[in-house]
């Protein structure tokens, strides 16, 4: 990518009817740069209306990312349910890129009772089969595992750096808020912003690790477990997102912003807007 485009996770609040087509042309009415396609209980776009959404979103210089089913397990413990989870995952990535899209990311596993390792294999052997079957349909679409907000979930950021290595169409989607609720809120500083771009840029290079990105930014409520919901900037005052606007502008990182602030528009404008100003 050219530089970090800022975009809301769905169709922005403000939007009049809200369907996708007018929501993109609302994110560059805005001054925003891409949207996020939430297929999170569905895909909500057909075949046929996928073509319009390409040609809108390439009229109105808009990137489409998407976020894949809530519904998926690739560590389920029945191979049938990995295998429809991984269904869910590939009719995602086909619809993302019918709708001429970037990058898919994705809840990918719960641990449940299985080893580290045994996770990994799992994950990773519906990865394989995954990327074969985009690959046989020629769907050219980056598929991201996202960090876990839980610690029930399969996806640190180590993990992830590690599974996505074996790949060539796959890296991590860095979901911020879930970094900082696993760390016990550790990761809200610039020195912790900047080690996770390190790492990214030590695991697979600058052009892969810090000009491909994928992310998604917002404030976030957590406790033992992790995650328990995503906040607004406002609600969320313990959070120093400047620092990580800074890192990200220090690091001149290039990718998607994924804003899933309940607020989407007015959150993704203020990280925005601070990030230029940074
Ligand atoms: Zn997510």
């Amino acid at each position: 990518m050219d530089k970090l485009y800022f975009g809301t996770g769905g169709i922005p609040l403000s939007t009049e009817p809200r369907n996708t087509e007018n929501g993109i042309v609302k994110i560059n009415e805005l001054g925003l740069g891409s949207m996020e396609l939430e297929f999170v209980r569905n895909i909500t776009i057909s075949k046929e209306k996928a073509p319009q959404i390409k040609k809108i979103s390439e009229d109105e210089n808009v990137k489409l990312t998407a976020h894949a089913s809530y519904f998926i397990n690739l560590n389920a413990a029945d191979l049938e349910k990995r295998n429809a989870s991984r269904s869910r995952l590939v009719a995602a990535a086909k619809t993302l890129h019918a709708c001429g899209g970037y990058s898919v990311c994705v809840h990918s596993a719960y641990r449940l009772d299985s080893s580290k390792e045994d996770v990994f294999k799992n994950v990773k052997e519906q990865f394989e089969k995954a990327i074969q079957e985009c690959k046989d349909e020629k769907i050219n679409v980056w598929l991201r595992p996202e960090t876990a907000g839980k610690y029930a979930q399969f996806g640190t950021i180590d993990e992830l750096i590690e599974f996505s290595q074996g790949f060539d169409r796959v890296l991590p989607c860095i979901d911020f808020s879930h970094v900082r609720a696993t760390t016990d809120g550790r990761v809200n500083n610039y020195d912790e912003y900047c080690k996770i771009l390190d790492k990214l840029e030590t695991g697979f290079g600058r052009k892969l690790g810090l000009e491909e990105m994928h992310l998604h930014i917002q404030g976030v409520n957590f406790g033992d477990k992790g995650e328990k919901n995503h906040l607004t900037i406002e609600e969320d005052p313990k959070w120093n997102y400047g620092d990580l606007m800074k890192a990200l502008k220090d690091y001149d990182c290039k990718g998607c912003v994924t804003v899933e602030s309940p607020n989407l528009e007015t959150d993704a404008l203020l990280l925005k807007n601070c990030y230029e100003e940074s």
